[in-house]
């Protein structure tokens, strides 16, 4: 069997060749899977190529399947000869390689190669993509004599404030690497046709994209030094470089956060350690609280009025308020429908809140959402920031005053919770990401026509479940966290 490489496999190998080798000799393996996230994704990616080609008019659009590669290519070719001025997905295969450019833009005498890309931002890993495509160009015989990436503009509020599209001329860059594509090109050839490659994991297996294979490549030991809190993939990895894989096998005299020091001491000691503070830095958290959870969406395309490509907006939460007599209501608001869902969620939201004296969150990240809403809600403005005013954040006292060896180096709601409350957990739900939720959503809201009335049901309450499980999670954390501090 000839192996051919494509656009993607080639940068997949120039990031690691037990990667590409999986990819081309494991195609169906589960961690290729595309998940709900992955596909929107490549949703989004799709709808954000398609406005691209909107720009260059009387284009010629290759429209084929890809594993159609001959009159693809053929089409391409035939396209070229009629003067086409733009040709998309215009597909060339050269030195076992095949690539189908996004738009490949006639210049005067010459062709420009259009790399599109659904980021708000050019960024490195982006030259490659387009050096590989320029060589497989070049080697089929076009005069391509530019390079560019198109991508979206952080700068673009939605429906028309500037243009959804920035464009970065990465001619100079790409062309720089040409010397160096044949060579890999070679070498990755060559690698796929023998066994499975050896490669030591470090750095590339995190960037420029996390490697789907880290669960085969990378020890799942609980004590690994990835699991130490707060310590990322660069300063991870240089553990590793000096021979530090595990947490006990960190000197001693390493400085360290606060909090790493409290989960070394847990995991040794295997116990909850709780700082002698506690009682006092939850005083604050005391007088009428509420509890309040956001879910949001985020679209490369922005939606609603203001909006910036991949922006968050919120369009869910949950609230659980105690009620003097110990029990807990509950409200809740989940968008309905492609309008704006801002104002009316911060209408219900600002209603749900009034009494409460204190609003429990977990993270920064509700205070900012509701930042935003007093940007794009202005008629509620006044009382958007009363109810910025009450915030409370809870993760800082999880993060500063305990520690639990299950926690495995994290304080997310999602690790902290079972460890914390252990009647409480979020695997009896269908959903429990924010990312899958996030997901839902923009498809319950904009592709609503594509799903059964059954189905839709369902989901809002599979949504619903999942942001009330969060609230009633921080109701229970903080009932512990009082038990624990007396
Ligand atoms: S986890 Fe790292 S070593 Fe393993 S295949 Fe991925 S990039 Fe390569």
């Amino acid at each position: 069997m000839t192996l051919r490489l494509s656009k993607s496999k080639f940068v997949a190998g120039t990031q690691c060749h037990k990667l590409l080798w999986w990819k081309v000799h494991d195609p169906d393996a589960e961690e290729l899977q595309p998940d709900k996230v992955l596909q929107d994704r490549f949703d989004q990616g799709a709808q954000v190529g398609e406005l691209a080609r909107g720009r260059f008019p009387g284009g010629t659009l290759i429209d084929l399947p890809y594993y159609a590669t001959d009159e693809r290519i053929r089409l391409t070719q035939q396209a070229i000869k009629a003067g086409s001025p733009a040709i998309f997905e215009a597909s060339f295969v050269a030195d076992n390689t095949y690539v189908a450019v996004d738009i490949l833009a006639r210049e005067h005498d010459a062709f420009r190669l259009i790399e599109v890309k659904s980021s708000s931002s050019q960024k490195d890993e982006h030259i490659l993509d387009a050096a590989v495509q320029v060589h497989v160009v070049k080697q089929s015989g076009i005069d391509v004599r530019a390079a560019e990436i198109m991508h979206l503009s952080k700068e673009f509020r939605h429906p028309d404030e500037g243009d959804l599209f920035a464009r970065s001329d990465v001619t100079e860059s790409a062309f720089g690497l040409l010397h160096t594509i044949p060579g890999e090109i070679k070498a990755q050839l060559a690698m796929l046709s023998g066994p499975l490659p050896d490669a030591p994991i470090g750095m590339h297996c995190h960037e420029p994209r996390a490697c789907p294979f880290m669960e085969r490549c990378w020890p799942q030991s609980r004590d690994h030094i990835m699991r130490l809190y707060n310590v990322g993939p660069k300063r991870g990895c240089d553990y590793m470089t000096t021979g530090v894989h595990t947490i006990p096998d960190i000197p001693p005299t390493q400085k360290l956060p606060d909090a790493a020091k409290r989960q070394i001491r847990a995991m040794k000691e295997q116990r909850i350690i709780v700082e002698a503070g506690l009682k006092k830095a939850l005083e604050p958290f005391s007088g009428r609280l509420g509890f309040l959870d956001f879910e949001t969406i985020s679209r490369a395309v922005p939606v609603w009025p203001g909006m910036a490509p991949w922006e968050q907006a919120a369009a869910q939460f949950s609230y659980h308020e105690a009620q003097p007599d110990g029990s807990y209501t509950h409200a809740a608001f989940l968008a309905e429908g492609s309008h704006d869902a801002r104002p009316e969620l911060a209408k219900a939201m600002i209603a749900a809140t009034a009494g409460a004296e204190r609003v429990v969150t977990y993270t920064a990240f509700e205070k900012t959402r509701i930042r935003g809403l007093q940007k794009c809600v202005p008629a509620l403005e006044t009382e958007l920031k009363q109810l910025e005013g009450k915030l409370i954040d809870l993760h800082p006292i999880m993060r500063d005053y305990v520690y639990h060896p299950d926690f495995l180096g994290s304080f997310s709601l999602k690790y902290v919770l079972t460890p914390m409350v252990p009647e409480l957990t979020y695997s009896d739900l269908v959903i429990v990401d924010g990312l899958v939720a996030s997901v839902e959503i923009a498809r319950l809201l904009f592709v609503a026509q594509k799903i059964s009335p059954e189905e839709r049901d369902r989901v809002r309450q599979d949504l619903l479940n999942y942001c009330e499980r969060d609230t009633w999670a921080m109701v229970k954390l903080l009932e512990r966290l009082r038990e624990l501090a007396n």
